[in-house]
């Protein structure tokens, strides 16, 4: 019997084993996954937990209720992978063999990272929304806080969902000026990028929509340390950005079994072949979603196209063929911007965002770089979705490379968005 071990039940590792126990005989191929508990987290919900607008409830479900039967669900800490003779070592000292492994343990936020981060004004007047715990608890402080210096900020890239922080923003905005309390409220967006997003056309687009919010941009702002004695943010070219409310995402690393297995680079991120997603250090290992080191957008889009590669070449490489999937790097993310409306962008590793429709050419119903009511429509169905389709290993009705149908080759991001 040949054995795959799948490290982490998260998005790509519970899309990874759905589908390929539909594909592998169950009389030839153990599929064994590991996680750490049993909750299963929709965490693009996170973004919504602080303005109330879904509960708790609604952005957990009970792990094994996500996995297919014939698969084994482990529920342990991964402390190591010796590659060498193919054993995993779990923390309470047990071991796992494997033909193969997929590591697709994700990224976790790091507030232990930056000095002053954890002292004592954490979860008092420093928050983050990256997990659980730190979502709900700035759902409390939000609903306490009507004046002051709310400063929205990313330590440092590549973060998960890279978008997330802005629409955290633009969602922030909105919900103070419902309040009535926006004029009594300055909103500072703190970023180490030299705009407001990672790629120069939508960095255009979303920094008008910042200036037209009248939200202050601190950019190329790496931060060295915080001061919770006078609650400023100080930087490594010591400027200071004072708060009264910091929403933070800490520096993402991923898991620190990767660095103790000589498996990662410097912020424990395993480095793959972008197209095939296969170790650089040992071809019987392959790195999904979040874990790997591959240029594109830390988000469960990019896990959900990187699957829809890797289980076909995978069948391929069992079978003793050469791997003809070659994953692009498409990624497309829906942007929040408050007001009951959103964005969309779709890119891969060498096309940036470009204007047009999506998923179909004409009709849409989405629109591609522009602030429409369909996008937002979009972005709150996905939850039913993630569910219900993505999670189970499901084919969705979008291609898994980028298309250039509906797109506007050369044509730009619109300076003012049109409604
Ligand atoms: C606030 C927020 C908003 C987001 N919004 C979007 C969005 O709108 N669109 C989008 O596409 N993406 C979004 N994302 C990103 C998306 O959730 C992730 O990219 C996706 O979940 C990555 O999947 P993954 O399987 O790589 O990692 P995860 O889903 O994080 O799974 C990793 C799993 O590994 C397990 N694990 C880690 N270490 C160990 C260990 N030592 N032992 C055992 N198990 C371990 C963890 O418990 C976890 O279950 C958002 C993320 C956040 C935080």
């Amino acid at each position: 019997m040949k054995k795959l071990l799948v490290l982490g039940a998260g998005t790509a590792g519970t899309m990874i084993v759905n589908r390929l126990r539909r594909r592998l005989d169950a009389g030839d191929w153990k599929i064994t996954v590991v996680d750490q508990d049993d909750v299963h987290h929709y965490q693009p919900g996170y973004l919504f937990l602080p303005f109330g607008t879904y509960t708790p409830e609604q952005v957990t479900r009970a792990r094994h209720v996500t996995l297919p039967d014939g698969v084994d669900f482990v529920i342990g800490d991964v402390d190591r992978v010796d590659a060498e003779n193919r054993t995993v070592a779990l923390t309470d000292g047990r071991t796992l063999d494997y033909d193969y492994l997929v590591i697709a343990s994700g990224t976790t936020p790091r507030p232990d990272q930056t000095p002053g981060m954890l002292d004592s004004q954490w979860r008092r007047s420093i928050f983050d929304f990256y997990t659980f715990e730190g979502a709900t608890a700035l759902a409390q402080a939000l609903r306490e806080f009507d004046h002051g210096r709310l400063v929205v900020h990313i330590t440092d890239m590549p973060i998960k969902c890279p978008v997330a922080p802005l629409e955290f923003t633009f969602l922030a905005d909105a919900w103070l000026r419902e309040r009535g309390v926006r004029d009594r409220v300055e909103i500072t967006y703190v970023t180490p990028l030299p705009g407001a997003f990672t790629k120069p056309i939508c960095s255009s687009t979303l920094g008008y929509l910042l200036d037209e919010r009248k939200i202050a941009l601190e950019t190329d702002y790496l931060v060295e340390r915080i001061d919770v004695e006078t609650k400023a943010l100080i930087s490594y070219d010591e400027r200071e950005v004072p708060f009264d409310l910091l929403v933070t995402v800490p520096l993402n690393m991923g898991a620190d079994f990767v660095a103790r297995s000589g498996l990662g680079d410097e912020l424990n991120f395993v480095p793959v072949d972008k197209h095939t997603l296969q170790s650089k250090a040992d071809p019987h290992i392959f790195a999904i979603g979040d874990a790997s080191d591959i240029p594109a957008s830390k988000a469960g889009s990019v896990a959900h196209f990187a699957v829809e590669v890797f289980t076909e070449n995978f069948l391929e490489l069992i079978d003793g063929k050469p791997m003809t999937g070659s994953f692009d790097g498409h990624a497309n993310c829906f942007i929040e911007s408050g007001d009951g409306k959103a964005l969309l962008i779709d890119f891969n590793y060498e096309t940036e965002p470009m204007a047009g429709k999506y998923p179909l050419p004409i009709v849409g119903p989405m629109s591609l770089l522009k602030e429409t009511k369909a996008n937002h429509l979009g972005k709150m169905g996905f939850r039913w979705v993630y569910w219900n389709v993505l999670l189970p290993g499901h084919s969705m009705p979008v291609p898994t490379h980028m298309s250039m149908l509906g797109k506007t080759p050369g044509g730009t991001a619109p300076t003012t968005p049109t409604l």
